[in-house]
């Protein structure tokens, strides 16, 4: 069965993402609706500015139903603005976020002279080579539950990459690159879940 990826269509760099699926061979299918969210195998939750996608997501009413899969274990992968919304707790968003992961975020946490930047991460689960991360304005994860793995960090320990059961979150975009080894890593997940 082909799978079929939502991808949170609101705000964002959401169509890097759904080129991405489609290249892997799913079906990417855009959600801007609550029952665009019905039959997905999998969603991404893309980067860009988080408050403008947290107030579409309640405008849209998005936000139970996101919440009601996720407990129900749909695979979810949030990448920059898309982990800020999954967070439990995050420092610097003047609305609440969803909540759902088990993870507290500072937002721009990376200054302003270097509030972007890119650099090699060493991923152990997907290997060699390194990952060339692209950082935007991005948020850095402060705190992460027990049941959260931090998959990356850089050099100063900062964790930039996490996973909890069927919840999967960047800090950087992994769109943006042309190195679709976690988007792939993502697919598995989703494979595994069936
Ligand atoms: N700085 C953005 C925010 O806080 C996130 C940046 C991004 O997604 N590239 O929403």
């Amino acid at each position: 069965m082909i799978k079929r990826i939502g991808v949170l269509a609101l705000q964002g760099a959401f169509k890097e993402h759904v080129a991405i699926v489609r290249q892997a061979g799913a079906r990417a299918i855009e959600v801007r609706l609550p029952e665009e969210l019905e039959g997905l195998d999998g969603l991404i939750i893309p980067g860009g500015e988080s408050t403008s996608i947290r107030k579409l997501m309640v405008s849209y009413d998005l936000t139970s139903k996101v919440k009601k899969l996720a407990q129900q274990g749909l695979p979810i992968m949030g990448t920059c603005a898309g982990m800020i919304l999954l967070a439990r707790k995050v420092d610097g968003l003047n609305t609440q976020p969803t909540g759902i992961m088990d993870i507290e975020i500072r937002r721009n946490a990376f200054g302003r002279q270097v509030d972007s930047f890119e650099t090699e991460l060493v991923i152990p689960l997907i290997g060699n080579p390194p990952y060339r991360g692209i950082f935007i304005r991005a948020p850095k994860i402060e705190r992460t539950g027990n049941n959260v793995e931090v998959l990356a960090t850089l050099s100063d320990n900062t964790a930039v990459a996490a996973r909890e059961n069927n919840l999967l979150v960047f800090s950087f975009h992994p769109e943006l690159t042309t190195d679709y080894r976690l988007h792939d890593y993502f697919l598995s997940i989703v494979d595994s879940a069936q």
